[in-house]
């Protein structure tokens, strides 16, 4: 009988899982993808939508045309062993490759639940309505978390819609996993935006109309929340490792169980340079391909090898016209050059477009999505050119 490989989520990791297990088996295993959603939502431009209004979603239906996966519109409700319950029914199978990623922690302070907005899902929509509306009378909107999702949707939104003020609260420095140079740059370019920036002022609460922190209140109209990381819980209690933001701990493989492959956000992987790789666009499409690969492998008798990652940068917008390329090192420490400008804001677009050509080559079968594999080439090249 045919394998079975079911993935479950239509992200980024899920689709490129599916689309490419379906392209290197050949029929010789049936490949199901299992999403809540019917659309891929390209996450990495949720602040775009944000601060435009513009959607960023995609059909399923449209990236798998032409392939062998099957689609299942369900939420998967609990993945026993090599048995997958939905809300739509049971699915059996040989491998799953879960890819449900994570979402910024609205529990991480009370209140931000209820009256903040997460830069995810389908609160982004309503996020730039109230955003449009504030702007007209010259509200104030407090986005909390000075990571890189806080500053992007915080220069977005005061470059897209100058009526508003923006405040940016950071519990540390901005943009902490960057280097010093790229820290000044995104704070001049934040003061060039007018948004104002509080560094080092944790939140404790939020409330209809204010943050408490320990800065004490700050008052706004709109709450837009970026800060923290939790794993979508569909593998907790089934009493498997978990690192402490709900990630599964996958071993060297991205195996969790015998039968399941975690890949994306929802995986804790070692990495070479200590602690769990970062969660993020960049990890997850390179986890996903190869977990891909690793099942099949292993379903048609092949051979499989450990997930190698090297780490080549951040790309962070700032707005749509400036940006930063922080290029990192062999140990996945900042290094001293970065580039910035618009040349960095170009360069972001085209790694946002190519998370989708990536999807769409798997899919026409052109071309197999590659990545950077440990340790990183040194980029002596684009270093020297600047
Ligand atoms: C504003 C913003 C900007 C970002 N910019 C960058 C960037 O520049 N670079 C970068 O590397 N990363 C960036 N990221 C992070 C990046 O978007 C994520 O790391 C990436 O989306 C992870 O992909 P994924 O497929 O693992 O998870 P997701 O894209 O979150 O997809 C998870 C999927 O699983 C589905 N799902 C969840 N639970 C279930 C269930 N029980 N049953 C069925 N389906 C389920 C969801 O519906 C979804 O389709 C950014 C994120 C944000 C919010």
């Amino acid at each position: 009988m045919t394998p079975h490989l079911v993935v479950i989520g239509t992200g980024y990791a899920g689709l490129l899982a599916a689309l490419r297990a379906a392209r290197i088996a050949r029929g010789r295993v049936a490949v199901t993808l299992v999403g809540a959603s019917d659309q891929l939502v390209e996450r990495v431009r949720l602040h775009e939508q944000a601060a435009t209004g513009r959607s960023v979603a995609h059909p399923v239906a449209e990236l798998i045309a032409g392939t062998a996966v099957r689609f299942v519109h369900a939420r998967a409700l609990e993945v026993a062993p090599r048995r997958l319950v939905t809300d739509a029914g049971v699915l059996e199978f040989d491998r799953a490759i879960v890819c449900t990623g994570g979402s910024v922690d609205l529990d991480l302070v009370p209140g931000a639940r209820e009256h903040a907005f997460a830069i995810d899902g389908d609160r982004v929509a309503r996020l730039f309505s109230e955003a449009r509306r504030i702007a007209a009378r010259g509200g104030r909107v407090a986005v909390c978390g000075g990571g890189l999702t806080g500053v992007e949707i915080a220069t977005e939104l005061a470059e897209a819609l100058p009526g508003l003020r923006v405040e940016l609260v950071s519990a540390s420095e901005i943009v902490p996993g960057l280097g010093g140079k790229a820290r000044e740059h995104a704070r001049a370019v934040l003061k060039r935006l007018g948004v104002a920036v509080r560094e080092g002022v944790r939140v404790t609460a939020v409330a209809a109309d204010h943050l408490d922190s320990e800065a004490g209140p700050i008052g706004f109209d709109l709450c837009a929340w970026a800060a923290g990381f939790r794993a979508m819980p569909l593998l907790a209690g089934l009493g498997l490792p978990m690192a402490a933001d709900g990630r599964v701990i996958v071993d060297a493989y991205l195996h969790a169980r015998p039968d399941l492959l975690v890949a994306g956000d929802a995986a804790a992987f070692a990495s070479a340079g200590g602690g769990w790789l970062g969660a993020g666009c960049k990890t997850a499409m390179p986890m996903a391909a190869h977990a891909a690969d690793t099942a099949v492998a292993e379903l048609t008798g092949g051979a499989v090898r450990e997930f190698s990652y090297g780490d080549l940068g951040y790309c962070v917008s700032l707005g749509r016209r400036d940006g930063i390329l922080q290029f990192m090192d062999a140990a996945g420490q900042p290094r001293e050059r970065i580039l910035k400008g618009r040349v960095a804001a170009w360069i972001k677009e085209q790694v946002c477009r190519y998370t989708l050509l990536a999807l769409r080559a798997e899919q026409r079968q052109l071309l197999a999505y590659r990545w950077q594999r440990r340790p990183a080439r040194p980029l002596v090249a684009v270093e020297a050119a600047q």
